[in-house]
Parts: C-alpha cells; structure tokens; sequence
C-alpha cells in the first residue's frame, strides 16, 4: 500500500501515520522529521533547508524531491510506505506521480485528516514531543503525568521551534495556498478519502484503518497489474533502444559505404534509398539475364531438335544392322564385330544374284520374245479380218 497523508500542520497526520505503520509494517515517510533531522546534524541539506523551516514556509521542491526519491527507492518502501508532510504542493503531487509510475508502483490512496483552523491552533501551540520514542502530547488537553518527560519512557518532551504562534501563523497560510491544491488534484484523481481529525485519537485511527482495508485488496491486484505492466514497459524500451541501435549501425555502415556523405538529417532517409535502389538495380539485372537466358534457349531450341530428330533417324536406319550384328557378334573383342559387320554385308547382296539365275533368264527372255511375236500376229490378222469385212 502506498499511502500518502494529508493535513493542515496540528491535523494529527503524524500521529495517525505512526499508529498506521505500526499495524500495517510499513515505513513512515515523513518529510519534516528527515528535514530536522538533517538540521540538527548540520548536514549541507539541513543548513540550506533551516531558514525555510524556521520561518514556516517550504523548503525549495529540489531539495524535498531529492530526499523523497531517495528514501522511497529503498528496499523496505517497496512494499509500501506511508507519506507525512509530503506532497505539500502540486509541483510535488506530479514530481511524485511521475517518480512512482515510472517504479511502476503507483499510489494507492490520499488520506486527509480535516481539522478546523482554531483547533489546529490550540493543538500546535500545545503540542509537545517525547525526543526518545516521539510521543505525543498537548499541555492543554492530553499532558504527560511528570511535566516535560514522556509517560512511555521517561524520555524529555520537546516543545517544537516551529510550533510558536507567528510561525504557525505563516505554516498555515501555507497550507491554504499550496496544499489545497494537492486535495483537489488527489480528488480528481479519485483516490482522495477524508476522516475528520476530532476526538479521541483511537476513534480517528479506526475511521482510518476503514477506509485502509477497503482500499488494499484492489491496491494489492493493481500492484500485480503495475508489476506486469511495468515489466512490459521494460521489455519495449529495451526491444526499442536495441532496434534503434541497429539502424544507426546500418547507417553508419551505408553511410561509410556511399561516396556522397548524406546530411544528418536525412541520414535514414537516404540510407532507405540508396538500398532500394541497389535492391532495384539486383532485380533489373536478374531480370535480363533470365530474359536472355530464355532467348538463348529459344534460338538453340530448333537446331538442338533438329539434331535430336537426325540422331532418330540415324539411330533407326542403324538400328537394324546393329541387331544383326549384336546377334552375330560374339561377345569377345573387336575384331571378331568387324567380321560379323562384312558377313552381314555379303549376305544382303546374295538373293538379288540367286533370284534370276542367268540360263533361266536366257529362256524367260526366250519365252517373252516368242510371246510378243505370238501377239504380234494375231493382231495383224485381227486387222486384215477387219479390212476384208
Ligand atoms: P512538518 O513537520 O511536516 O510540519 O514540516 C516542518 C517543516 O519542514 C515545514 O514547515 C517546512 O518548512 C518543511 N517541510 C516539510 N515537508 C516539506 C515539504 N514536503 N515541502 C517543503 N517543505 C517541507
């Protein structure tokens, strides 16, 4: 839980926020006790901030802001914390808003102890404080049993230098300008819950721890949300810086690259098109030489079929003595091939010189010879038949 109090100085905030972190073991976050703190150390911090404090007014934001991001960056506030004192203006109210969102742990709730302006007086003026353990009391209605030594442990009460009547006076006027507007801004931001800061102390604890519970199991599944979120938030910023890195690598490298230097201006714009150009140029280039692939194809196609069809037609006017050599080939050597290939070639002529043997050609010649005369004469005598008719 991230708890921040709100209050007019004497409202009783610090009190209620003691008792608040002692049932909910969180730390208390109070802005003026480590203000006073490095006052009385007389650290460099607390001399700067002392004037301011004295005169009741606020101490520079750069100086509050500074210790704030400090002690809220610490392990035990990663749990949570309470504030007291703190944001006291408005600067301080988004100061504080950024600080956590970027932790990713917002805040879960504003708590306001309202208390009129004559109660506040009396208190203040009234208000003592044990050194020890930093109990309280008020001399006019809550004293110690022993004036000026704490009932708890017997420590000496401090009357604060700040809680005298003119100061109180200016803290006041302060709390109306400046930190009105913190209620306002918590308000629109609808995490703003207000308990009235009269009566007794347990019965102002217990409106408090109310309004504490009713908040904490939606404060605890922001909490998760936050973390995941935050964790997200986390993974882009590194993804995004890594990308970024890259680019100006490979800028650089075309930069380097390139003869023309580009300006810084239009460093990426022209790295982008000096590579697609290159690209473009590739793809022109790989498309002529497939195209002139494909007409050298084309071109070659007819002559290669042409040899393709030759190679047929030799092959089948081959083919057939190949057979018969294959047939009578043995399969020992070459020479014996030659002899099968001159035995295939005698055997091819014989039968035209077998068909027509030469005396049956005299007499054929002979019988044809006769025939003709044969026909010769029935025809003359066909002719005279015709004539003496
Ligand atoms: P407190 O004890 O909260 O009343 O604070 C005491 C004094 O410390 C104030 O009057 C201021 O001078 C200074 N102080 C404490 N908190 C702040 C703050 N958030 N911003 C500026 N000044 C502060």
């Amino acid at each position: 839980m991230r708890i921040v109090m709100l209050g007019a100085p004497g409202s009783g905030k610090g009190t209620q926020a003691k008792l608040l972190v002692e049932k909910y073991k969180l730390p208390q976050i109070s802005t003026g006790d480590m203000l006073r703190e490095a006052v009385s150390e007389g650290t460099p911090l607390g001399r700067q901030a002392k004037a301011a404090m004295d005169a009741g007014q606020l101490v520079s934001d750069e100086i509050v802001l500074s210790i704030i991001q400090e002690r809220i960056t610490r392990p035990d506030a990663r749990k949570g914390f309470i504030l007291d004192g703190f944001p006291r203006n408005l600067q301080q109210a988004e100061a504080l808003d950024q600080l956590l969102t970027s932790l990713g742990r917002p805040l879960n709730l504003a708590l306001l102890i309202a208390v009129d302006v004559d109660a506040l007086i009396q208190r203040l003026v009234g208000r003592r404080t044990c050194l020890s353990c930093g109990q309280m009391y008020n001399v006019f209605y809550a004293p110690p049993h022993i004036e000026g030594r704490c009932d708890a442990c017997g420590g000496r009460l401090r009357h604060r230098a700040d809680d005298n009547e003119e100061t109180i006076g200016n803290r006041l006027r302060v709390f109306e300008t400046h930190t009105n507007p913190v209620i306002e801004y918590y308000q629109q931001q609808g995490k703003l819950r207000t308990v009235q800061g009269v009566g007794e102390i347990a019965d102002i604890f217990r409106a408090l721890t109310k309004i504490v519970d009713e908040v904490k199991p939606s404060a605890r599944s922001e909490s998760r949300t936050d973390t995941i979120r935050a964790a997200f938030a986390k993974h882009r910023a590194t993804k995004a810086r890594k990308e970024a890195a890259a680019r100006q690598k490979m800028a650089a490298q075309t930069k380097a690259k390139s003869a023309k230097p580009a300006t810084v201006k239009n460093k990426a714009a022209a790295t982008e098109g000096e590579e697609s150009k290159a690209s473009h140029k590739k793809a022109v280039a790989k498309k002529a030489a497939v195209g002139k692939k494909v007409a050298a194809k084309k071109k070659v196609a007819p002559k290669k079929k042409l040899a393709a069809k030759k190679k047929l037609v030799a092959k089948k006017k081959v083919a057939p003595k190949k057979k018969v050599t294959q047939k009578k080939t043995v399969t020992t050597g070459n020479a014996k091939k030659k002899v099968s290939k001159k035995q295939h070639a005698s055997k091819k002529v014989a039968p035209k010189k077998k068909a027509v043997p030469k005396k049956k050609a005299a007499v054929n010649k002979a019988k044809t010879a006769k025939k003709s005369v044969v026909k010769k004469k029935q025809a003359i005598a066909r002719k005279t038949a015709r004539k003496k008719r």
